[in-house]
């Protein structure tokens, strides 16, 4: 077993971080500030692969591993997390265009969606049907030569900013089998957008409701079979499970590093108050958690990358884990900076407020327990204990 970084993987992993060094470091403060959607550093990203990070190439992508792609997403959330997190979003929504769509809509989107010249959302969650995904009631009813689409998606990443949008609708009554899943235009007639939610993080990106009124879809913009979307959704999922773990891995990692150095510097009791034991046992768990993340994150995607049978309840674990983990090292990190963590010239205040909702969104911590849960109690031989 060989836990070192491949020569390309260090390679990924040291462009990454000079993009987000160069072009995510000094802006990400004014887009928190601002809420300011950064298109243009998408197209950037875009040049880099980054927009498209495990798209087959035939699909304009540059067909990294999962594994190749959390090492990424990692140094691109260690300088802004909301922006790598919707680049997390835009690459899980356009991969079910890349694998499940018709190639008539490949051939219109995947270019200009690789390039970041066009983005795309995500769009499962209802008013109604949070935790419950299954329980969705927008509908599509298939017509002669469309589908028409009604009902309404809450709380959709970069909506109204956005060119595509995917959707899981029901086509038929039967549960998560009775839903299938669409690609659609973001400006189709009939389609509207509710406020712009104000949040406790993710400034950057827009996060809103839209609402479908006899939205026509022509038949080839269906993804994989009918009644096949909730699969896809969970399948997209398990690889967006990592990305966003990974997103918290590497904004706790700026935390851990800002206070590394904060504590060195800040006297009290005229000492420096890394010298205080109870403040380097807390520099000592914020370490060792952070590294049982990152090797949970790194396994998970492995696993994903060997299309291992348990890869869903691997992916489960590392959001579940990484994510509640992440969150804590930045709290921990606001701690030691004392008053300074609280106030917004240091980012230690947007680190720790962006990696919140990652114990929310793509399933809460709590139905990542159920998941592992589940497969725990189902799994005759304990397998899962090796
Ligand atoms: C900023 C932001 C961006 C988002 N972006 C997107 C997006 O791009 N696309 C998209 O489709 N969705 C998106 N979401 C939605 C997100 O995925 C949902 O908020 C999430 O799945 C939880 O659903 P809910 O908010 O309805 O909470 P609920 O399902 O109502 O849950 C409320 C609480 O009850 C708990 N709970 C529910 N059921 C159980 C149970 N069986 N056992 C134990 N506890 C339970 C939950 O864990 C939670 O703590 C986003 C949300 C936010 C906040």
């Amino acid at each position: 077993m060989n836990y070192d970084l491949t020569e390309d993987q260090y390679a990924f992993q040291q462009t990454a971080r000079k993009f987000a060094q160069q072009q995510l470091s000094p802006y990400a403060k004014e887009w928190d500030e601002q809420q300011t959607f950064p298109k243009a550093t998408f197209i950037a990203a875009g040049k880099l692969g980054f927009m498209a990070m495990y798209i087959p190439e035939e699909h304009h992508g540059i067909g990294l591993g999962r594994l190749d792609s959390a090492i990424i997403m990692e140094e691109l959330a260690s300088e802004c997390t909301s922006t790598a997190a919707f680049i997390s979003i835009h690459n899980m929504a356009f991969n079910m265009l890349a694998r499940y769509g018709q190639s008539s809509l490949q051939n219109v989107w995947c270019a200009d969606l690789a390039s970041g010249q066009k983005l795309v959302s995500y769009c499962l969650t209802e008013p109604g049907a949070g935790s419950d995904a299954a329980s969705l009631t927008t509908r599509a009813e298939k017509k002669d030569d469309h589908y028409l689409l009604n009902g309404a998606k809450a709380f959709i990443s970069g909506a109204g900013e956005t060119d595509l949008l995917i959707v899981m609708a029901r086509t038929s009554a039967d549960g998560s089998k009775g839903i299938s899943c669409f690609a659609v235009p973001a400006d189709t007639a009939g389609i509207t957008y509710g406020k712009k939610e104000q949040k406790l993080g993710w400034s950057n990106q827009p996060t809103a409701l839209i609402n479908f009124e006899d939205v026509r879809i022509p038949h080839d913009h269906l993804l994989a079979e009918e009644g096949q979307g909730f699969k896809l959704a969970m399948e997209g999922l398990d690889g967006g499970r990592i990305n966003i773990a990974a997103c918290s891995l590497g904004t706790a990692r700026a935390s851990l590093s800002l206070s590394t150095q904060y504590v060195k510097e800040r006297k009290q009791f005229n000492h420096a108050i890394s010298e205080f034991q109870a403040t380097q046992f807390k520099l000592a768990d914020m370490l060792t958690e952070l590294t049982a993340a990152r090797q949970m994150i790194r396994l998970a995607a492995y696993k994903l990358d060997t299309n291992h049978s348990e890869k869903s309840t691997y992916c489960a674990m590392a959001k579940r884990f990484a994510t509640d983990l992440g969150f804590r090292i930045c709290d921990e990190a606001l701690q030691l900076h004392g008053g300074y963590g609280y106030i917004k010239e240091y980012p230690i205040e947007r680190h720790f407020r962006d990696t919140r909702v990652h114990r929310i969104l793509e399933g809460t911590n709590e139905i990542m327990r159920l998941i592992i849960a589940k497969r725990l109690l189902a799994d005759e031989n304990l397998n899962l204990l090796d």
